[in-house]
């Protein structure tokens, strides 16, 4: 493994001084469908995919190849995972019409396990049995080192990515546009995480937040050098007909937004995705450190946006977005005092509720960092372990999870506090005359 810390801290994201970006990235890398789409139902989603596919002229070149679809499969609750409705007519579509050699549906959620039931009781795995679709649990295949040579987009070195990516040619990506209570927003490049099937490794390894967004940018890149043709091999799908706001990936609610949004660049999806959201993209460095190092302008209006008339029309100006930005802090340069402070002040303070808690222990399972654990019928939280990932969040099936700043948790003692020691001291002064 590089040394990667040292290496963005040199970098930040690395400068194009030369350009090498190989043909593939410069391919529509502007251009984003937005369709309508104001249900699920199998005729409408059917014609919108077929808009999208038509729109993109992408038709023939599906023919006679081989297709992973990847979905968002992070658990099986309600509205956090790719609706299987939008699976099934795709695979129809690429299946029957544009004659595809074979179709696959492959994700990786937190384990091994986790992502069996996911698949499971999503009805993933009914479809995929009645349309004769093998299904790829990544966490059981065998893993391929990819070497990032390029310096364009050489953040992370090596990428181990399952070795059934490298033979097959198009994947098309499928995430659910939420938001993330860890990393705020969750769309076309945070659902490429999880192509590897060794996440949990990736959380220890990049535990500053800006340096794991950047790694998720590096996935793209290393799903396109097993790519030896000039198309990319990635084409995202994002269902934003019903979003999720609050709590989200897992824990947030549906959101009504009755959009459809397509494209190659996955940086180019996220920006119309996180924008809806009424958010700034230029905030959030998956984003940012992908379109800069495919030259995309991170600004809206500077994209070709084809399929509505106007995407202002659809921002929803009220969307709960999560509360923390645990971005911010780790934006702060190390060793200051400023960054000392808000180590303090700015610190993610994890809190189980006792009352829908059922001691299940997924989320100790699921902590990469050992930061959890099960003592006399209560969870407890090693806030000096937790490197605030969210992922017990996003494994409790409960909703029983939730992520404040610490300061939050500790300003009405406080406040309390303070307010005991003012009337002390107001009492002591009066009584003086
Ligand atoms: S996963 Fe949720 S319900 Fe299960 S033990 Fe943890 S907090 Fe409780
Ligand atoms: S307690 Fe939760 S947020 Fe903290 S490291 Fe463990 S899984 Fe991540």
């Amino acid at each position: 493994m590089a040394n990667v810390s040292s290496k963005i801290e040199k970098n930040n994201v690395p400068e194009i001084k030369e350009k090498h970006l190989p043909q593939k990235f410069n391919y529509m890398k502007n251009k984003v469908v937005v369709l309508p789409l104001d249900e699920y139902s199998p005729e409408k989603i059917q014609k919108t995919l077929r808009s999208i596919i038509n729109m993109l002229g992408i038709k023939e070149y599906i023919a006679n190849k081989s297709v992973l679809l990847k979905p968002n499969l992070l658990a099986p609750s309600k509205n956090a995972f790719t609706p299987p409705e939008i699976v099934l007519e795709l695979i129809k579509l690429i299946k029957t019409d544009m004659l595809a050699k074979e179709v696959l549906v492959g994700d990786s959620t937190m384990t091994k396990k986790l992502t069996s039931i996911t698949f499971k009781r999503s009805k993933f795995n009914d479809i995929c049995e009645a349309e004769k679709v093998k299904t790829l649990n990544f966490f059981e295949s065998e893993r391929i080192k990819v070497n990032l040579n390029n310096p364009v987009y050489d953040v992370e070195e090596i990428i181990y990515l399952p070795r059934e990516i490298k033979d097959i040619d198009i994947i098309i990506n499928l995430p659910k546009l939420k938001t993330h209570n860890g990393y705020v927003y969750t769309g076309a490049i945070k659902n490429l995480f999880g192509l590897l099937g060794n996440k949990m490794n990736m959380h220890m390894t990049h535990k500053n937040k800006i340096e794991f967004q950047k790694m998720l940018a590096d996935i793209f890149f290393a799903v396109e050098e097993t790519n030896s043709s000039d198309f990319p091999k990635i084409l995202t799908i994002m269902d934003a007909v019903i979003a999720m706001e609050g709590k989200g990936p897992r824990a947030g609610k549906p959101r009504k937004i009755g959009l459809m949004i397509a494209g190659f660049n996955p940086a180019a999806v996220d920006i119309v995705g996180y924008t809806l959201m009424n958010g700034n993209p230029t905030n959030l460095d998956a984003i940012t450190s992908l379109a800069k190092r495919t030259e995309l302008p991170v600004d809206i209006n500077q994209l070709d946006i084809i399929g509505i008339d106007n995407i202002n029309n659809f921002i929803i100006k009220d969307f709960k977005k999560p509360k923390i930005s645990l971005l911010k802090k780790d934006r702060i340069r190390e060793g200051t005092l400023i960054s000392k402070l808000s180590e303090k002040l700015m610190k993610i303070s994890i809190k189980i509720n006792r009352k829908r808690c059922i001691l299940c222990e997924e989320c100790v399972r699921h902590c990469p960092a050992e930061a959890l654990v099960k003592k006399n019928d209560r969870i407890f939280v090693d806030h000096d372990k937790c490197i605030e990932c969210f992922c017990c969040g996003e494994s409790c099936p409960n909703n029983a999870i939730s992520a404040k700043f610490y300061i939050f948790r500790v300003l009405p003692l406080a406040i309390l506090l303070f307010s005991i020691a003012a009337i002390i001291i107001l009492w002591f002064i009066t009584s003086l005359f």
